[in-house]
């Protein structure tokens, strides 16, 4: 099919967008100025899946492709998602989410594994953890190593946030550069071990979150 583009103006979107490009710049040490990723919004169920060429889950309502974001307009969520309407800052937060990704991408070279290093990255660097509930002990993350399981998003953006706050981010950055190097778990966790100097398992991470 054959479309034309409409710009679109919003000023949460815009917001979002210009705060997300300013922090990952930071976070990722990138000064991306030109060819900046896009925005394309949504208004339908039925756009969704022209898009994706296929029939999407009542669920989907954004993700990532390349260096544009694609995102339901947030008026239409109850109508054509099972989502409630999410609230401004969840709005913004969400977009984030997905420009953490295209960031991540640019990294990793386009890899998407580990599945909860990713997703963990985008949750605590969005700042969607504030809407997820605490953690007393890590006890699944690490399984989520392949993407496409709803079970990610639970301890994942927890054990990123712990990353960040205890190690240097050049540890993080090193981390999903080398992930192009690697194609299964066994691998990931020796990498893990060479750049963090401590084995990859729920024991050291509940000492990371437990430590006063
Ligand atoms: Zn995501």
């Amino acid at each position: 099919m054959i479309y034309k583009i409409k710009e679109y103006k919003n000023k949460l979107i815009e917001k979002a967008f210009k705060d997300g490009m300013r922090e990952f710049n930071k976070f990722f040490d990138f000064n991306w100025n030109l060819g900046i990723p896009n925005i394309c919004v949504l208004n339908s169920r039925k756009e969704i899946d022209i898009v994706k060429n296929y029939k999407s889950e009542e669920w989907l309502i954004g993700w990532a492709d390349g260096r544009t974001i694609y995102i339901l307009d947030n008026k239409n969520m109850e109508k054509e998602s099972s989502h409630n309407k999410l609230s401004e800052e969840e709005y913004a937060a969400y977009i984030k989410h997905e420009l953490c990704h295209i960031f991540y991408y640019k990294v990793s070279k386009g890899y998407h594994e580990p599945a909860w290093l990713k997703e963990g990255m985008a949750i605590y660097l969005s700042g969607q953890l504030k809407y997820k509930k605490p953690i007393k002990n890590f006890s699944n993350f690490l399984e989520f190593y392949k993407k496409g399981v709803a079970g990610v998003y639970a301890e994942s953006g927890m054990a990123v946030k712990l990353l960040v706050e205890n190690f240097d981010n050049k540890k993080l950055l090193n981390l999903i550069y080398n992930i192009r190097k690697i194609d299964n778990k066994k691998e990931f966790s020796k990498l893990f071990k060479k750049i963090y100097g401590f084995d990859l398992n729920y024991k050291n991470f509940n000492n990371l979150l437990h430590k006063k």
